[in-house]
């Protein structure tokens, strides 16, 4: 089953200031238009076709969007984008205005599955404020609110119904709510959100980025993971750290090729995830470990990450011993360690120190590291 979204951009509303159409206008980190598109995207809804201004075509340069030119009237845009998802065969459309980027997720499920059982479908608000009618800065009268509503968009429809309801419509209409019922579809109204808000005025702007902030603070996900390890020293001829091999007069021990500083970054990816540590996940006592590339280790944490939906951000290690001598290597270790995990080599940090001839590392008798990781939920 194919839902598909038309987003109504074709207006060229410039009471929010700003010189540009208002949902051209930066409200965070993006244009208005394209938190709309992203909520919509989020939601899986597709095709996206985007109704524009003729004179906007450069605007919109998204590869997964349709975009289609705007009529005179709000319905004839509508109408166009309509048109063009005749050949997409789509089972619901929502209709939803570009000056509405703070639709959610769980408001789109509700208008698609309030669609299941009915053919037109919209969010709405109960009017909770007293009314009034007034005239010249007077009340002239009162007005009952009892049944009375917001409408908002997305709203939903059965793709032939609508259609033909457009094709059949003359003269204008509010919204697709108005050419619908005058089609004779029965709409349903499903409970809309107060954040749903559309931009108009410049004020609005301002309501619109608290709520983004409020929303992005509410969605954040970063975690900071640690890891510690230590390897002991024993026969060897050369140790392998952070994935470089460094000639040394003695190597490390360990089932695997004994990378202390990879593991130790292991660790603090699983940490940061909470999925337990390296040796729950390669237990030592397994043969088919024995002299394995750590790579093979750091991969698996690197795409468990990725699967739980977080990007690592950053990694810093330490490693803590006298000798070898680690700094000349740390750029490779950098390069290296960064290649394995994806990130850029400007994210990736390697240090060392001594720990100034004290304890086991002091005495030469192995190498110890920490490490710390930062993950993103993206
Ligand atoms: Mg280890």
């Amino acid at each position: 089953m194919t839902n598909a979204v038309i987003i109504v951009a074709a207006g060229r509303g410039q009471r929010a200031g700003g010189g540009l159409p208002k949902q051209w206008r930066p409200l965070g980190a993006k244009r208005v238009i394209d938190h709309t598109l992203d909520a919509f995207r989020r939601a899986g809804l597709g095709p996206i076709i985007v109704v524009l201004h003729p004179d906007d075509f450069d605007l919109m340069q998204d590869s997964d969007v349709i975009c289609v030119p705007g009529g005179s009237t709000r319905d004839a845009s509508v109408r166009n984008g309509l048109e063009a998802l005749l050949p997409h065969h789509p089972t619901k459309v929502l209709i939803h205005d570009a000056a509405r980027p703070l639709v959610d997720g769980p408001l789109i499920d509700r208008v698609l599955a309030a669609l299941d059982h009915a053919d037109g479908a919209a969010p709405a608000l109960a009017v909770t404020d007293a009314l009034w009618h007034g005239q010249q800065d007077r009340v002239t009268g009162t007005q009952d609110r009892e049944g009375l509503f917001r409408a908002q968009t997305p709203q939903g429809f059965r793709f032939d119904a609508i259609l033909a309801a457009h094709r059949r419509h003359t003269g204008t209409a509010a919204d697709d709510v108005a050419v619908a019922r005058a089609a004779g579809i029965d709409v349903t109204i499903v409970p809309g959100a107060e954040d749903n808000l559309k931009i108009t005025t410049a004020d609005d702007f301002g309501r619109a980025n608290d709520k983004l902030t409020q929303k992005l603070g509410q969605n954040m996900d970063i975690r900071t993971g640690n890891g510690f390890d230590v390897h002991r020293f024993g026969e060897g001829d050369h140790v392998i750290l952070c994935g470089v091999k460094i000639p040394h007069s003695r190597g490390l021990q360990g089932h695997s090729d004994a990378d202390v500083g990879m593991h130790t970054i292991t660790d603090a990816i699983y940490g940061g995830l909470a999925r337990g540590d390296i040796g729950q996940h390669f237990p030592p006592s397994d043969p088919q470990w024995k002299g394995a590339a750590s790579e093979i280790f750091l991969a698996h944490a690197c795409n468990l990450a990725r699967e739980m939906g977080f990007t690592i951000t950053h990694a810093d290690v330490t490693l803590i011993c006298e000798f070898p001598k680690v700094g000349p290597h740390a750029p490779a270790m950098r390069t290296e360690m960064a290649r394995i995990m994806g990130i850029d080599v400007d994210r990736m940090s390697v240090k060392a120190t001594t720990s100034e001839r004290l304890g086991f590392t002091g005495r030469g008798e192995g190498i110890a590291a920490l490490a710390t990781v930062t993950l993103v939920k993206s």
